[in-house]
């Protein structure tokens, strides 16, 4: 699919979660908040779903942890513009309580659908409802930062689990991890950009 299409087909999707009636969040929330960013990103960012700003704003991570997020992604010189960012979660839940399982469930087509769309090469899963997503046996705190290769959509993705940036601002230690996670997808995906040896370079070897 072209660039063309595909943000076509996302800004399709994102009015569709707009009426999105699928489970009963809608009903509390000002307005869903599909996700943004390139449609050909290299690097998709899931986080959990809306928080107050974002669901007076309707743009994913506006907020504090939002900000977090901007600082980490500058760390490693990159743009949110460059990225994928979306949510597991389209509408506010109540007071930011956790989703429950059965709005995990009915929200899911909506992120399925943006990933196949986006093709990523590698989804970063911010805390642990992204995680559990692509890696439901995981534990965050052992395997944040370390790329996990999965199954997904009949096909075998990257997926880099780290901590949600508003653990971050709540705990120094995560923080620091964040830090270091984010040096880590840095190196990745310089080292995948990195254009195979051709065979006259391979033969100065
Ligand atoms: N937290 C999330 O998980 N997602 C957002 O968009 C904002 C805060």
């Amino acid at each position: 699919m072209d660039s063309k299409s595909k943000q076509e087909e996302l800004q399709k999707i994102a009015q569709e979660v707009e009426k999105c009636q699928r489970c009963s969040l809608y009903k509390r929330a000002t307005r869903g908040v599909a996700g943004e960013g390139n449609p050909d990103a290299r690097v998709m960012f899931i986080g959990e779903g809306p928080g107050y700003w974002e669901d007076q704003k309707g743009i994913p991570f506006c907020g504090a942890a939002g900000k977090l997020l901007d600082e980490l992604l500058q760390l490693i010189k990159l743009d949110r513009k460059e990225v994928f960012i979306g949510n597991v979660i389209k509408h506010r839940p109540p007071g930011n309580r956790d989703p429950l399982p059965i709005e995990i469930e009915a929200c899911r087509p909506w992120l399925d659908r943006q990933i196949e769309i986006i093709q990523p090469e590698i989804i970063v899963t911010l805390g642990r409802f992204s995680m559990a997503k692509f890696l439901p046996e995981a534990k965050i705190s052992r395997i944040h930062g370390q790329p996990q290769t999965v199954e997904f959509q009949d096909k075998k993705i990257v997926v880099m689990p780290m901590y949600h940036p508003a653990a971050g601002l709540r705990r120094g230690e995560i923080l620091e991890d964040l830090r270091k996670d984010f040096l880590k997808l840095g190196k990745l995906l310089e080292s995948s950009l990195k254009p195979e040896p051709s065979r006259e370079q391979l033969s100065l070897i």
